[in-house]
């Protein structure tokens, strides 16, 4: 089994403006073009400046990913953006399943099951999020959650080049709280297992929640963690620099 190597993933949510966003990541791409890095790195604004970060990325080792994408190809979707948009303003990759929209739009891992596929259908890397509640942790049922998700959220056709799963406890998610290290290589051990029994063991598994420049360096050394989603710190570039640089050698 051969993983490929980390990679550190941005959601920027809903933030950003134009002229300081193309700012960022210009910054970004300056500083992985003079001292690469060991990982991928990607980050994943707003739809509103796909295009623009998409020109200023150009060539560069920062790869672009939409929030969302909407499992039809075209039609009458107000609001929503399809993969094959993404894919045409530049995407490499589309988040889908973020607990935000799970919350905030209702969405079911059936539903990201065909999010995770449209996008696979548009050449894009799917990253497939899962992660459990405060509540199902206290319960003990986070194991059982998230295997529940993975088998549900996760397309016929999932591989390692199609395909990232992001572990992200929900209660982890902005709160500044984070589980133990032990706690994520357990999530992280029993997802293995369970793609490598689907013979989709290289899958790379993301850990999500409160990562920051402090933490990184000991969460990304977690056995099974092939990399990380951040989301607040991915906004300012010397925290996010920074964790990228965190990454084991
Ligand atoms: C996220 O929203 O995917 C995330 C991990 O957020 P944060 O890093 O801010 O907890």
């Amino acid at each position: 089994m051969t993983i490929q190597r980390p990679l550190i993933a941005g959601n920027w949510k809903m933030n950003g403006l134009r002229r300081d966003a193309v700012a960022r990541v210009t910054d970004l791409a300056a500083r992985a073009r003079a001292d690469g890095p060991g990982c991928d790195m990607a980050v994943c604004p707003p739809a509103s400046l796909l295009y623009s970060l998409a020109e200023a990325l150009d060539g560069s080792a920062v790869a672009l990913g939409g929030q969302d994408c909407h499992m039809a190809e075209s039609g009458a979707h107000t609001g929503d953006i399809s993969a094959a948009m993404l894919a045409d303003a530049g995407c490499s990759y589309a988040i889908v399943g973020h607990s935000e929209r799970r919350a905030d739009h209702g969405e079911i891992d059936p539903l990201v099951r065909a999010k995770a596929e449209a996008a696979h259908g548009a050449g894009l890397i799917a990253i497939v999020c899962l992660g459990e509640s405060e509540a199902m942790r206290d319960a003990e049922e986070a194991l059982d959650v998230v295997q529940g998700q993975l088998k549900q959220s996760l397309p016929p056709g999932a591989e390692a080049d199609n395909t990232v799963v992001a572990y992200e406890p929900i209660w982890a998610i902005g709160t500044g709280r984070t589980p133990t290290l032990e706690q994520i290589a357990e999530v992280h051990g029993h997802l293995r297992a369970l793609l490598e029994a689907n013979g989709q063991g290289d899958i790379r598994l993301l850990y999500g929640g409160s990562v920051k420049p402090s933490n990184a360096r000991d969460i990304l050394a977690v056995a099974n963690v092939n990399g990380a989603l951040v989301g607040g710190a991915s906004l300012a570039v010397d925290d996010f620099w920074a964790i990228c640089q965190s990454c084991p050698d």
